[in-house]
């Protein structure tokens, strides 16, 4: 047991504390985006995948260190069998403020409401078109009716803050920009707009696919009242808040370097592998250790606070490079 305000114990090389995790628990998706996946996937084997339990001793040793917020993610993490009883039991852990999560919406219909029941507090849906077709190309296999049916659910489920996620591909969905803010407005949701990154290796070329936030904050300034918001979350992203409406529009800008001197997480595999940069491959393997001491800690523990001596600088995206920088998918390292 450990006391409800932990103090911050991981502090990097460079005075950076660390109190935000990122879990993927699964590599397994419904969808195959564009950007984020290859159409023909290989997933691992079960016995390679953290157990559900080893996810919740893994996010209870990171709270005991002073991580205070925690990231579900995957893959789709709401396609994990047995994912709500994950989420129930890391809400329980005194000293967690906030459990989130990231899916693209496709289990929400029938899970929303046992989300909020069990203490999940906001949530991000993954949407990057309006147009079913167009929908349905963009993931492969999703259904934009389905997703929508996710998003009514969580709305009336009442979770405090609703977020949707667009990747904008030139060509494919650049032109939906506005729409895509109309409807968050319409909907008193928030939504952000993440650069494409260079992460594992896909079949189309990002350097020209790739529309910067910049580009699509100038447009949007152009059609939508909003001001820039003081708002920060530790991470890459800036935001502005659209005039008399709730709705906050991030811009999420891996590209630009200038995040990482507040970097404030890290990110664990479904795997186990704790990466300390997302745009890096400086690594240490939990699993082995969880599966060998499955009753002391300690070893975790002393793991985990070494490997902030090796958190690195900062990423290394180039988007000009011939391969990209990090071969591991998004869905891999958990987005
Ligand atoms: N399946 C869930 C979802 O789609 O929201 C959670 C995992 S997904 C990897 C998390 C986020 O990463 C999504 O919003 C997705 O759009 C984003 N993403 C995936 N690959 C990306 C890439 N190469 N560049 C930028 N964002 C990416
Ligand atoms: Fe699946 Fe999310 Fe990756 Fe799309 S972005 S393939 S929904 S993990």
């Amino acid at each position: 047991m450990h006391p409800s305000a932990p103090t911050p114990q991981l502090v990097d090389q460079f005075g950076r504390v660390v109190d935000y995790i990122r879990l993927s628990i699964t590599d397994r998706c419904d969808f195959r985006c564009q950007y984020c996946m290859a159409e023909d996937m290989t997933f691992l084997p079960r016995n390679q995948v953290l157990s559900l339990e080893e996810c919740a001793r893994l996010v209870n040793i990171f709270v005991s260190l002073g991580v205070s917020k925690v990231r579900i993610t995957g893959g789709e993490p709401l396609v994990r069998k047995n994912a709500l009883w994950l989420f129930e039991t890391i809400c329980q852990l005194p000293g967690l403020k906030e459990c989130v999560v990231t899916t693209n919406g496709s289990q929400l219909e029938k899970m929303a409401s046992d989300l909020k029941a069990a203490g999940v507090k906001r949530i991000n849906i993954s949407l990057d078109s309006l147009h079913p077709d167009r929908f349905h190309a963009i993931t492969r296999t999703g259904s934009l009716d389905k997703v929508m049916a996710g998003l009514q659910a969580a709305i009336k489920a009442g979770f405090d803050n609703i977020k949707l996620n667009t990747v904008l591909m030139r060509g494919i969905n650049d032109d939906e920009a506005i729409d895509l803010v109309n409807f968050a407005i319409q909907h008193q949701i928030d939504i952000s707009f993440i650069e494409e990154m260079p992460l594992g290796e896909v079949n189309h070329a990002r350097e020209q696919s790739c529309v910067s936030n910049e580009d699509t904050l100038a447009l949007l300034r152009q059609h939508v009242d909003m001001v820039a918001s003081e708002h920060r979350s530790g991470g890459p992203a800036r935001y502005w808040q659209v005039q008399h409406q709730a709705t906050r529009i991030g811009f999420i800008s891996p590209h630009s370097h200038n995040f990482c001197e507040s970097c404030n997480r890290v990110r664990i595999t479904c795997q186990g592998e704790l990466y300390l940069c997302l745009g890096q491959e400086d690594k240490v393997d939990l699993m082995p250790l969880l599966r060998q001491y499955p009753d002391n800690d300690q070893p975790i523990i002393e793991a985990i606070l070494n490997s902030m001596q090796i958190k690195p600088k900062g990423h290394d995206f180039d988007l000009r490079r011939a391969q990209p920088a990090v071969i591991r998918f998004m869905s891999h390292t958990g987005g």
